[in-house]
Order: structure tokens, then sequence, then C-alpha cells
């Protein structure tokens, strides 16, 4: 039988998709609701992180990006086909033109309760003038990307980044009323005998602090087998001075929590590669010019910016998205190792949105 004679859903794994519904529920192959979005706003960035960007990146032209007009299209037709939590991330998304107006747009699905959360994933710079504006518009989590509390350390890993303005932008958050959480990408012989202050640090000033092991995207100038620390090692040390018990603790991101008897706070942990959380996926990325990926690490995508574009009313979009659902994948396989050098995947994570 050929597609075009299907007389109605498709066959796939053994299980029967039934054609869907306008605003029917995100469901995948697998069974998993897909009820959160990440959403990049721009690939560019303030900051060069080594593990992250090559230094001299070539940056897509504007054109390209969607717009602040197209970006609320979009996330308001996920919202309307059962998306609960959206998360705005980059590049550094707060380095995009107009942002607040972004989330200013959207916070009307917070207020009909249609969704019910909207965060970002930032590394801090401008958060002393941000803040409060974010706070306005109805965020009240957010994520900073902090790898060290060394400020030469700091420059070098951010190439262009300055330790100072980030705990500034830090502290206007807390001053704000946000939820602050602290991430740091675990690296080799760089930040991995500090992680024990920093999680002081966090936790003191009432922060959960989560730790994220590299993952091979995109080329960058260095090799990604000196940086890989993997975190059952840096566990395991942990445990030698702290009292780690696992909690349930849910943020309905990948994270598994543990509480820290000692300081009294939470700490994460984010393992693509020792421990594969790909069974619980319930999130889509889609890239500042408007691709969904279904999956962070394979390669497979679905083009959402022509169905945006071709259309004022939003059923192609819509179609495009089921159709993309009904292709996301297990999971990821991917590996670091000696013999394979390239990236598993070959887009930065700058690209795809963390
Ligand atoms: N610029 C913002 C920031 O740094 O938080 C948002 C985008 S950034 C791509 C999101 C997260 O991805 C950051 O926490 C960053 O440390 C992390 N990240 C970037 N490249 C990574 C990689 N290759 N492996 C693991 N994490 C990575
Ligand atoms: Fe920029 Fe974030 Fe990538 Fe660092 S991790 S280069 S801050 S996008």
């Amino acid at each position: 039988m050929t597609s075009s004679e299907k007389p109605a859903g498709t066959i796939k794994e053994n299980i029967i998709l039934e054609p869907k519904s306008q605003n029917a529920e995100l469901i995948d192959p697998f069974g998993r609701m897909v009820n959160y979005v990440r959403i990049s706003v721009t690939d560019r960035c303030d900051f060069r992180c080594v593990y992250c960007m090559a230094e001299n990146m070539n940056f897509l032209p504007k054109k390209e990006l969607l717009s602040l007009e197209e970006l609320d299209r979009l996330c308001s037709t996920f919202v309307e086909l059962g998306v609960k939590k959206l998360r705005i991330t980059g590049g550094e998304p707060l380095v995009r033109k107009n942002i607040i107006e972004l989330f200013k747009g959207l916070s009307r699905h917070l207020d009909s309760g249609m969704l019910e959360e909207m965060t970002v994933t930032t590394n801090g710079s401008q958060l002393a003038k941000l803040a409060p504006d974010l706070y306005a518009t109805g965020v009240r989590r957010i994520n900073v990307s902090i790898d060290t509390l060394d400020a030469d350390k700091f420059h070098k890993i951010t190439r262009w980044g300055r330790l100072e303005q980030v705990q500034e932008g830090i502290n206007a958050a807390l001053k704000a009323g946000l939820k602050v959480k602290l991430n740091a990408v675990a690296l080799k012989g760089v930040n991995e005998f500090e992680i024990p202050d920093m999680m002081h640090w966090a936790h003191d000033q009432g922060m959960d602090f989560t730790l994220i092991e590299t993952m091979p995207l995109g080329d960058i100038d260095g090799d990604r087998t000196d940086q890989y620390l993997p975190l059952s090692q840096v566990r395991s040390k942990l445990e030698e001075d702290y009292t780690l018990t696992p909690n349930n603790y849910k943020t309905g991101g990948p994270a598994r929590y543990v509480d820290v008897k000692e300081t009294g706070g939470q700490l994460g942990f984010i393992t693509p590669l020792t421990h594969n959380f790909c069974e619980s996926c319930n999130r889509v990325r889609v890239t500042c010019t408007g691709e969904m990926y279904m999956c962070l690490g394979q390669d497979d995508k679905a083009d959402l910016r022509t169905a945006l574009r071709a259309h004022e009313s939003n059923e192609q979009l819509k179609a495009t998205i089921y159709e993309a659902i009904d292709r996301k994948p297990k999971g990821h396989d991917f590996i670091i190792d000696r013999d394979s050098k390239a990236p598993a995947v070959s887009r930065h994570m700058s690209v795809t949105g963390g």
C-alpha cells in the first residue's frame, strides 16, 4: 500500500497512530507526551565558551531567524497543542533585541492557565538589566550557566565573559524574586576540584546547583576527550565527604536530583553520556530558524519556518508538528571516545539551544 492509500493513521513499531484532530496533544510513537518545548531565539552570544563555540563563529544572517512575531505564533501554537512549559534559550537569549517583548506577549498564556511555566536559560550577562523585566512578565525560575567562581578561569572558559558581571546578574535575579538554578558543565582538570565550593556557594544562597556532562555537539577548537569528565566519577568523589540522598524533585528537565545533607541544598546531575535519560523525554527543541529537532542527539528535523511563512493560518504548521512528533526517535547515541573525534551531531548547542 502506498502512503497516499493509507486509510487512517499510520503504523509505526506496531503502534497504531490515530489521525490527529486539531489541537490533540502531542504524543510520540513511544507513548511519551511532548509538553515541553525549548526554543532558541538567537544563535548569537556575547560569550564564546570553549565547549560550546569556536572563537570565530559565522552567525546566521538576520533574515534567517524567526522574527519575534513568528516566535510568538510558534510558541502559541505549541501551547494550543498542549505544551505546558516553554524554555527560552539560545545562543544567549537575552542579547536578542527587544526579547522582553516576546516574554510579555507570551505571558497571556500564563494568565489564561494554558501555559504552566515560562523559563529561560542564560549566561547571566544581561540579568543585572533585565531580571526585573523578566519577573514582571511572569518568569519565576531561571537557569544561569556558570562553570567556575575563579575570575581568570571564568575568562578562559568563556573567552569573552567577566565573572563579576554574571555574579551581579545573579544577585539582581535573586533580588527581583526569581528562583535561580546554577548550571555548570563539568570539565576535567578545569573546574573538577572546585565543584564542592561551587555547590556551597549556590546552596548558601538558596540556589539549586546542577552539573552537566559535556556533550559532543558541534565543532569546537579543542579536543572533547580532554574536557569530558564523567559525572559518575564526580558523584563518587563527592560521596566521600557528603551525604547525597536521591529525591524525586522534577523540573520537567532531564536532571536527577539528590539532597545534600551537609548543605541543606539540592544537587542535580545531567548525564546524557553515563546515564541515558531518553526513556522519559518529554521535549523537543526548536532552533532560531524554526527547525524542530525531536532529539538533541539526532539529526532528523522538521522545517517549521516554511510552514509558518507559507500560510497565515496555523493548520499547516500544526500538521508539520504532528508529522514530526510521529518521527521522534527512541533516543540518542552519544559517544565520546578517542576513536570518534568528530562530534556525534554537527550542530552546536548554541544552535539547538541548551
Ligand atoms: N547562553 C545560555 C547559557 O549559556 O546558559 C543558553 C544557551 S547554552 C547553549 C545552554 C547550556 O548548554 C549552558 O548551560 C551550556 O553550559 C550548555 N552547553 C553548551 N555546549 C555544551 C556541550 N557541548 N555540552 C554540554 N553542555 C553544553
Ligand atoms: Fe554562549 Fe551559552 Fe554557548 Fe557559552 S554556553 S558560548 S554562553 S551560548
